[in-house]
């Protein structure tokens, strides 16, 4: 059987093959695991040439170095963390043993075992990333894994199919391709773990398919990301952050900023020092190969729409850099829109794109609210020197991570969990918490030597002094 899989059923075979040596083979030992991850990292390291270009292809223009930073090496540093650090993640943990057990010789400890077969959906926007960091969490656990690789990235997975079919053992992983139909399909099968990036509408699908078989499920879903920018902060550094992050794979990021809450009087401040920034990063759109594209049609007229709607509503526009809209290509300057109404889409839809809102603020007691009325964000930013401030805005608010005076920050650390909360997702991968999500944590319990309870007048035919002894103990 080969690691490339193209039908459900070819799925289903597979995954009744992986469960019974999953049964099999007993503890997953350091040295499969990472002979399992050593194994993704050479496959990535040879062939990220081919990847790159394939990435670049798919997009219609996306710089080599930016995919090799953002897919390529943020993939490597997840499975090289999980390769490095899994052996001290294993356990078993002793735990504390409850009175009076723990007196007479009873043990107790929680092992952490793998759970058996992991199904991990990528998306397009991240096509290696979204499917590489997952796995890492996934194989240090001690999992097997089938990868499904999105659609939107035909050449992408064409490349992906032909090396995880060239380097890995279909047992330990394997990929299946396809669209929407074959997504489907991989959510309803039995996985023992499965993983979705992807949107909030789709990810309630899934999860619907996924709890047909009680498969407990990582959701890396959406959101508005909002950015508040503190009276104390240092407006121009702020500026300055948020358009690089901004123009990063053209805001097609999940953690990119969609609202920024500026205070009203640094307005022009903020936008001058922003859109000083951005133009120097991308003097022109067109033609500059630094641009990312929009990656289909499809998302250029959503995200065109999003504009028309709020330029009609009267909200002001201006682009960044200033330069006429490119005739042909999918490359666009960004559009920061100015104070839309509060219902307009661009206020209500994630962007995922080359735009963002940016909103005017007297008192930020009432940005808090106007956050706290929508749906948890997967990032929340916040720039400032006021602690005060800051530790205000940490407590009245709840998203998937945080990133204070800078932007995107948060997502890249190895050794902390990334992950949404409420519609931006739930559950994380990355560092140990990545380790624990695809383990089970399952509790072992050794008796003691000896019982005595019957001694003691704790069996029936209860003793008279059983009920007093029990009462005695209700204490607060
Ligand atoms: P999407 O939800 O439109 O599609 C994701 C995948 O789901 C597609 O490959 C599609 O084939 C599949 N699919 C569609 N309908 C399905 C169904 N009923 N059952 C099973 N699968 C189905 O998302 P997208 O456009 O690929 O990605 C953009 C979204 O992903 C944004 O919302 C973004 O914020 C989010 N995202 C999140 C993270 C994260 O880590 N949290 C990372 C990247 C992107």
């Amino acid at each position: 059987m080969s690691a490339q899989l193209e039908t459900p059923q070819q799925l289903s075979d597979l995954l009744r093959l992986h469960r019974t040596a999953t049964d099999e083979q007993g503890a997953v030992d350091v040295e499969t695991r990472q002979r399992r991850l050593q194994t993704a990292i050479d496959m990535l390291v040879d062939h990220h040439e081919a990847l790159c270009a394939a990435m670049d292809a798919d997009f219609g223009g996306r710089h080599v170095g930016f995919s090799l930073m953002n897919d390529v090496l943020g993939s490597l540093n997840s499975l090289k963390y999980a390769r490095d650090n899994l052996e001290s993640w294993l356990g078993p943990e002793q735990r504390q043993v409850f009175a009076p057990y723990d007196q007479l010789g009873a043990q107790a400890w929680v092992r952490y075992q793998a759970k058996g077969t992991v199904g991990i959906m990528g998306t397009w926007n991240a096509p290696l990333f979204t499917l590489f960091s997952p796995l890492a969490s996934a194989l240090s656990a001690g999992n097997r894994a089938v990868l499904k690789p999105s659609e939107v990235v035909p050449q992408t997975v064409r490349v992906l199919a032909k090396i995880v079919a060239q380097c890995f053992d279909p047992m330990d992983v394997a990929i299946i391709t396809g669209g929407v139909e074959v997504g489907q399909a991989f959510a309803s099968m039995p996985f023992d773990h499965l993983v979705f990036t992807g949107s909030t509408q789709v990810g309630k699908k899934v999860m619907r398919a996924a709890a047909e078989n009680l498969v407990p499920v990582t959701l890396e879903l959406g959101g508005k990301s909002p950015v508040i920018i503190g009276k104390s902060a240092d407006i121009q550094e702020a500026a300055r952050r948020l358009a690089i992050a901004k123009g990063t794979n053209s805001g097609q990021l999940c953690i990119s900023p969609d609202l920024i809450y500026v205070p009203v009087a640094a307005r022009e401040a903020f936008l001058q020092a922003f859109s000083a920034t951005y133009s120097t990063l991308y003097p022109s759109i067109e033609n500059n190969p630094d641009v990312v594209s929009v990656v289909n049609d499809q998302h250029m007229a959503r995200i065109d729409g999003y504009l028309a709607q709020a330029r009609e509503e009267g909200a002001e526009i201006i682009h960044c850099p200033d330069v006429p809209l490119p005739a042909q290509g999918r490359k666009r300057p960004l559009s920061i829109v100015i104070n839309p109404p509060l219902l307009s889409d661009i206020m209500t839809e994630e962007i995922f794109g080359p735009a963002l809102v940016l909103l005017t603020y007297s008192e930020i007691k009432h940005v808090l609210q106007e956050i706290n009325s929508g749906e948890r964000p997967l990032a929340l930013y916040y720039f400032g020197q006021d602690a005060a401030e800051q530790d205000y805005v940490l407590d009245h608010t709840l998203s998937g991570g945080v990133t204070l005076n800078d932007v995107l920050m948060h997502a890249a650390m190895e050794d902390a969990p990334f992950g949404g909360v409420g519609a931006s997702g739930m559950g994380h991968y990355h560092g140990r918490e990545g380790f624990v999500e695809f383990s089970h944590a399952r509790t072992v319990f050794r008796g003691a030597p000896v019982d005595p309870r019957g001694d003691w007048g704790m069996l029936p035919p209860f003793a008279e002094h059983f009920a007093t002894a029990m009462a005695s103990q209700v204490t607060r």
